[in-house]
């Protein structure tokens, strides 16, 4: 029989927590959020009922279209973590209330003129193999104080996702790294880990994990961005 959404949730958690007590560090300091790209917003209302609050959309247009339904869930932040193109900035500052994929200076000051304030993070990209968007490490510098430089928009961390292996061990040294490289610029929040690898960047300093497949099972084909 399917496990059911509450199941899938209950052991991601225990994971999370042997994650946690392995580097004794505590669940306050880690959100959960959930990836909901590809299915409908009704998977946002079953893990909202169980108590999820963060959710993970790839798509602008996609997530458009759910807008609707759950705007008005109390408390529920959604957070962009797909690429964003320049000229879909204007409705991802009014659909989405964290952009965790900022990697120019262009798209922050476009994200910027947003009517309202926005929580962002800027998306690293510490392998050719990784994902295609992405700052190089080199260009972080001058990124980072591009972003601070805009008023609207509040820098909270980084965010990478690291070439795909089925073995987490091979994602670690990504997660080092973008640690090492949040704490060289003061900054705290680290999103990176996902259904396959999220213990291995809990216990490299994860502040964020994006978590689909462990929650809502394996995805149907994405439709095209
Ligand atoms: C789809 C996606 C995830 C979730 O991946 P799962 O392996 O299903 O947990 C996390 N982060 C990003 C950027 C994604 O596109």
């Amino acid at each position: 029989m399917e496990e059911s959404l509450r199941e899938k949730l209950d052991r991601v958690e225990e994971r999370l927590s042997r994650a946690l007590a392995r580097c004794g560090r505590s669940r306050g300091e880690v959100t959960l959020l959930a990836v909901t790209k590809v299915f409908p917003y009704q998977a946002i209302e079953a893990a909202y009922a169980l108590g999820l609050r963060e959710f993970g959309e790839n798509y602008v247009r996609e997530f458009e279209a759910k807008h609707p339904h759950v705007k008005s869930l109390p408390g529920a932040r959604f957070h962009l973590i797909g690429h964003l193109q320049s000229n879909k900035t204007r409705r991802a500052g009014e659909l989405f209330d964290v952009i965790e994929t900022v990697d120019s200076a262009k798209l922050a000051r476009r994200l910027n003129e947003a009517p309202r304030r926005l929580d962002v993070m800027i998306e690293v990209k510490l392998s050719p193999e990784g994902s295609k968007s992405g700052a190089a490490p080199m260009e972080l510098p001058a990124l980072i104080e591009a972003v601070r430089g805009c008023s609207n928009l509040r820098l909270t961390g980084l965010m990478t996702m690291p070439p795909w292996s089925e073995d987490p061990e091979e994602s670690r040294p990504y997660f080092r790294r973008l640690r090492e490289l949040a704490a060289s610029h003061g900054l705290t929040g680290l999103s990176m880990g996902m259904s396959h690898d999220f213990e291995a960047a809990i216990e490299e300093g994860s502040t964020c994990i994006r978590v689909g497949t462990a929650l809502f099972g394996r995805r149907p084909k994405p439709e095209a961005a």
